[in-house]
């Protein structure tokens, strides 16, 4: 069996590195660099920067703990060689572990060809300055993942006014940045430049920041940004951006007008579909450019499968993973592949404090009419918080009437961490009382999650 790959990020990558390990020949096509979107320019590097910006405000704040460091200051241009130091090495450990498992990678664009009874790729390799071949295969997964969404107002022009690609190039801080759309990419940029030293706009069409999440999780964020003095512009459009020697001047549809040297757009990603071939398989994206799957992530075309970001599947990382491996078990096993399931997918925040949830927000459980009850903890109340000085944030559990988990959401230090317990009781259906009944170890931010899971019952110990 022949899988051919085209797209290396965290989809295509793992579904090549999977599918060689089940005894598959794989071809994977990358035109940019091996990890995609996610190592190159998005999780990674967020994630580092994230770091050097916490490791700054701790400092800054190290008084409080006795210890005394002076006076603390950024230093962009060593963060920004961490970062790139950190990617680098990450896409030569995803080249061996190529090399190890046997895929052949061809550096190149690839797109879909062949039809239906001969499926094939066809690739140009060396970005265009060698002819292009078609490479016959038995499977294809289309895992191009997407691109920054800009709407045209914004005038994009990767120097004033820039997406998420160029705000992680930047060699220094911006004295200051609008950033457009307060979801998870403009949250964490928003606390790194302003950590960094920037002046930090956000302005969010909706009424509150993270506004797909529970709505405690963007209070509790919203309230530490306005602590670091981060301006929040919720329920605000922007209806003008004007470019000028000094930078960007932003006019809102309520009339407010705002200067900053640079705009960021955070406003989303489109999906890379458009000439990878699909025409050739008769594939039709959706209205918003995605491309219809079933559960098993194929496209209506046999042979024919897409993971990922192309796909309408929450756009993340281990989401597009997941999709992968799916794709590889049902090209090579059909009858034992499992489809499928969105129902506990983990969904972080790495902002200061972080925020992560998973299964049904209060919000999603409310509007489907479930009788529900949820149990809440305060982190401020367990001796870990207040001795670490993470006391900012929370836990909430949502359980159906069964008792059994339907969601959760957490703010605190580490939550993107502690969301993995939440994600397995939530997958594997298991109830706050079985939650509950866990011995957990103490002291630990984790304990708020043991309480507010007895709190379901009215029982948590440490709540009055
Ligand atoms: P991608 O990672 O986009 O990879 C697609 C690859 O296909 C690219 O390398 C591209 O060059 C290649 N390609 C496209 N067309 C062709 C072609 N015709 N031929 C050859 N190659 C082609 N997700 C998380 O889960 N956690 C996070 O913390 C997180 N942070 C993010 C931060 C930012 C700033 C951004 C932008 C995204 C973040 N994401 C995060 C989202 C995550 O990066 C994506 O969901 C993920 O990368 C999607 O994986 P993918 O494999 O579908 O596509």
């Amino acid at each position: 069996m022949h899988i051919a790959i085209i797209g290396a990020g965290p989809g295509g990558y793992e579904a090549a590195l999977y599918a060689a390990k089940l005894g598959a020949r794989v071809t994977l096509i990358e035109e940019r660099a091996l990890g995609g979107t996610c190592l190159n320019r998005g999780c990674i590097p967020t994630k580092a920067f994230l770091a050097a910006a916490e490791r700054l405000h701790d400092v800054k704040n190290a008084a409080a703990f006795g210890v005394e460091c002076g006076e603390a200051q950024a230093d962009f241009k060593a963060a920004r060689e961490r970062k790139d130091k950190i990617v680098g090495d990450l896409v030569r450990g995803i080249e061996y572990l190529m090399n190890a498992g046997k895929v052949t990678v061809i550096a190149g664009r690839g797109i879909l060809a062949g039809n239906d009874d001969a499926r094939a790729v066809r690739v140009t390799p060396g970005g265009g300055t060698e002819a292009a071949r078609d490479i016959p295969c038995d499977a294809v997964i289309l895992a191009t993942g997407s691109v920054p969404a800009a709407p045209p107002i914004f005038q994009t022009d990767g120097v004033q006014s820039i997406t998420s690609d160029e705000a992680l190039a930047l060699d220094r801080a911006p004295s200051s940045i609008i950033i457009a759309g307060g979801g998870v990419i403009g949250c964490e940029m928003g606390q790194f430049f302003r950590r960094m030293g920037s002046e930090v706009t956000i302005i969010e069409m909706m009424s509150r920041l993270l506004p797909l999440e529970d709505a405690d999780c963007s209070k509790h964020i919203e309230r530490q940004f306005k602590k670091e003095r981060i301006k929040l512009l919720c329920s605000k459009t922007i209806a003008a951006v004007e470019k000028n020697a000094e930078g960007v001047t932003v006019t809102l549809q309520s009339g407010e007008v705002l200067k900053a040297e640079k705009l960021l757009a955070a406003t989303g990603r489109a999906p890379a579909a458009k000439n990878i071939g699909l025409e050739s398989a008769s594939i039709v994206p959706d209205a918003k450019g995605f491309i219809p799957v079933d559960g098993f992530m194929q496209t209506g075309a046999r042979g024919v499968y897409a993971i990922g970001d192309i796909v309408a599947t929450p756009q993340l990382a281990h989401v597009a993973a997941k999709e992968g491996w799916t794709a590889v078990e049902h090209i090579l096993s059909a009858g034992q592949a499992k489809p499928m399931s969105y129902k506990a997918i983990p969904r972080c925040v790495y902002t200061d404090p972080q925020a992560a949830c998973v299964g049904l927000t209060e919000e999603q459980a409310r509007e489907q009419g479930i009788d529900y009850r949820a149990g809440t903890f305060n982190m401020i109340a367990l001796g870990k918080a207040r001795a670490a000085g993470k006391t900012e944030g929370f836990a909430k559990l949502l359980a159906d009437a069964n008792d059994v988990l339907i969601g959760a959401a957490l703010v605190g230090a580490h939550a993107t961490e502690m969301i993995t317990t939440l994600t397995l009781a939530v997958a594997h259906g298991l109830t706050a009382s079985q939650l509950g009944a866990c011995v957990f170890p103490h002291p630990a931010l984790s304990e708020a999650i043991m309480e507010a899971a007895h709190d379901i019952h009215a029982k948590s110990i440490h709540k009055a």
